[in-house]
């Protein structure tokens, strides 16, 4: 991969806490107001939209698509657009993975070993396309962490078999909020991460002023999934039914990658409408060992 990047210029802001946030959000009030009217007028169409621009990860012209969703129980009826999941290009990324991408281009060095959560979606296909020694793996209840079968490797991210520090980075894209307890998740990426190496995460985010998580659901005394907010499932390249999920997330993430043996966390944002960084507040997490 290079890391050239493009003449045009993409705003790029990181944050460690949420007060530091909340100071430039404050300070940017106005801006952030624009650029949420227009996402929200321009998105507010029946009709699929297709977006000419630049590529900065295919580097080439592509032309993104976004499929606007009609708003429930709206009248008059009234769409809007999910940029972030949405937003794909040609090469098939969407804003989100993108982003994610970006992040992760940043900081990474030719021969840096790269553990990849989750063997079949098509963020970590990209991935391998591109780089050599990216570690993939699975979950599936029952197996036994480390077992490999018809060439998947099985690990569970609460226990993972790995014994010594191995990975430079770690990437975990929308899993954290199918795991229950997502806080020896966060341990168990720190304790395999080599010093100075990254974990870089999306999960779904509550949005900017919300510092708590909000539980969906939770494991009870005796073993059973306990709802306390109607069940949400997330699509999952390897179930048909989908994957509960457990959690949405706040600024405490934060709090709690360092709390979990990260020497810093923070929250990333990318944005730039020529590139298809359409989504401005919605973060990518990354966690330094
Ligand atoms: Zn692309």
């Amino acid at each position: 991969m290079t890391s050239d990047p493009l003449p045009l210029n993409l705003l790029r802001l990181s944050f460690q806490t949420h007060q530091e946030f909340a100071d430039w959000s404050e300070s940017n009030r106005k801006m952030l107001t624009h650029i949420w009217r227009w996402q929200e007028e321009m998105g507010n169409r029946p009709e699929p939209f297709e977006l000419p621009g630049v590529c900065d990860l295919c580097e080439r012209m592509t032309t993104y698509t976004a499929v606007p969703r009609a708003v429930k129980d709206s009248a008059p009826p009234a769409f809007r657009t999910e940029w972030w999941d949405g937003t794909r290009c040609g090469c098939g990324m969407s804003n989100r993975d993108r982003a994610a991408l970006r992040v992760f281009q940043d900081g990474y060095q030719s021969g840096d070993r790269i553990y990849h959560v989750g063997c079949f979606s098509s963020f970590r296909k990209w991935l391998s396309r591109r780089i050599p020694k990216v570690m993939a793996s699975q979950y599936e209840e029952g197996r036994r962490p480390g077992e490999i079968a018809n060439g998947v490797r099985y690990e569970d991210l609460t226990r993972l078999s790995f014994r010594k520090p191995r990975f430079d980075t770690i990437v975990c894209m929308e899993i954290l909020e199918h795991i229950p307890d997502y806080k020896a998740a966060l341990r168990e990426m720190a304790r395999t991460l080599r010093p100075a190496g990254r974990a870089i995460l999306t999960v779904p985010w509550l949005g900017r002023d919300t510092y708590e998580h909000l539980v969906r659901a939770e494991i009870d005394e005796s073993g059973e999934i306990r709802h306390l907010l109607p069940p949400e499932y997330h699509g999952d390249p390897a179930s048909k039914e989908g994957i509960l999920s457990f959690r949405s997330f706040g600024w405490k993430l934060l709090e709690e990658f360092r709390e979990a043996g990260f020497s810093t966390a923070r929250a990333e944002f990318v944005f730039g409408p020529v590139h298809g960084y359409m989504k401005l507040l919605a973060p990518v997490i990354v966690g330094v060992r």
